[in-house]
């Protein structure tokens, strides 16, 4: 197989979709779907488990890496029956090389964790769990219309840490209408007692056509300015910092050791494969998409097509832009080195018409050998990236 390697890393990623919710968020506009009878939850994953078993045969005489990371996202994986992760992680085991440490994590929402799924997700050999908090205000949980309360979070925690699991992730969020410094103060201040390893921190991007959207552009709620939602994550930043957590990509916050190894992949050109609903995969120097919608996605497999659009084979320029970008959001910066190494000439040379009047804007940082954002290129990460597209 034609594994493209960068950075060092040379393990396969998996990404498997699982788009089901109990009730669908204000602001949310992924795949997901919520009400879906168990009938039609058990097709899904039928279709899934054909993805997974296609691919194995389409591909049975390629040497692929083992596999080191698999990422079971959503939707709420968590809001299904444990039998269908069992299952799903049972087939991946058979058609793929696990690595004996992959990192296999879950997402999980509040709400949704039983002790009987949390034991049973750790027997199948998830070891890290990625937690949907969003905010630790019961009145902004319900503005975000989120199924679940702080009461549910500590819950969730509870079961996790006594089913043995130690690493874990929370997502929180700025930016949200009627949400305040101190809340996320408090916010950070109470995670904190559940010692998390890792945190990500998204500002809220309204999404065309949700009901979120909807409700701002009537007047009927109010989102902080652009000032006090920057505000909002230097507090983070500054907090997390604070208590030795090390802010490793745009979003994403980790104590030492703790960075996501499935993530990074997506910022390092290396291939991972999405398998699922909507799941996005990069392989044999292609992306693809899978289609989102669900009777379409079922259908297809049902009639032994694939569900993937299929990019052409990414050319060089393409995949210089995109190892820039990608790369860029990563805080330690790229190196001009591995760019070499991968693509033969200097990306300052090649890129400096891009690169030079960012840095002279006080967005990028160069040395002379590493290039990074500055503080006040977080705040505008979309203008850094978007010049290299
Ligand atoms: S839990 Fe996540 S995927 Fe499900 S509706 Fe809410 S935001 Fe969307």
């Amino acid at each position: 197989m034609n594994t493209i390697k960068v950075h060092g890393i040379a393990g396969l990623g998996i990404y498997c979709h699982i788009p089901f919710c109990l009730k669908k968020c204000a602001y949310c506009d992924f795949s997901s779907f919520s009400s879906q009878s168990e009938e039609v939850i058990r097709d899904y994953f039928e279709a899934l488990h054909k993805e997974i078993r296609n691919f194995a045969r389409e591909n049975e005489n390629s040497v692929l890496p083992a596999v080191d990371t698999i990422y079971l996202g959503g939707g709420t994986p968590s809001s299904v029956d444990a039998r269908y992760i069992e299952k799903t992680l049972s087939l991946l085991r058979d058609v793929f090389v696990i690595r004996d440490d992959a990192e296999i994590t879950i997402e999980i929402n509040p709400g949704t964790l039983t002790g009987d799924r949390a034991s049973r997700y750790k027997k199948a050999g998830i070891n890290r769990a990625s937690v949907g908090l969003q905010a630790w205000q019961d009145f902004l949980l319900k503005i975000l219309g989120r199924v679940h309360s702080q009461a549910d979070f500590i819950k969730s925690m509870e079961i996790l840490k006594s089913s043995g699991f130690e690493n874990f992730s929370v997502d929180v969020m700025v930016g949200l209408p009627g949400q305040k410094l101190e809340d996320v103060m408090e916010t950070l201040r109470e995670l904190m007692k559940f010692s998390p390893t890792h945190l990500s921190s998204y500002s809220l991007i309204l999404e065309p056509g949700t009901p979120m959207a909807n409700w701002v552009e009537a007047g009927q709620l109010d989102l902080p300015d652009d000032d006090e939602e920057r505000e909002m994550h230097w507090v983070v930043d500054g907090f997390l910092k604070d208590q030795g957590f090390e802010h490793y990509e745009i979003s994403s916050y980790c104590r030492p050791g703790y960075e996501s190894r499935h993530n990074i992949k997506y910022w390092e050109l290396v291939p991972y494969l999405g398998f699922g609903l909507g799941a996005h995969g990069f392989f044999n120097g292609r992306r693809y998409g899978n289609v989102n919608e669900l009777n379409q996605y079922c259908d297809l497999l049902n009639a032994g097509n694939s569900p993937g659009v299929f990019e052409p084979v990414m050319e060089t320029r393409e995949m210089m832009s995109e190892w820039l970008f990608l790369g860029l959001r990563k805080l330690s910066g790229i190196r001009d080195n591995e760019f070499m190494a991968c693509f033969g000439e200097s990306f300052f040379v090649r890129y400096g018409d891009v690169i030079k009047p960012l840095v002279a804007d006080g967005l990028l940082e160069w040395d002379g050998s590493v290039l990074k954002l500055t503080a006040r290129g977080q705040d505008f990460g979309n203008r850094v990236f978007m010049a290299f597209v």
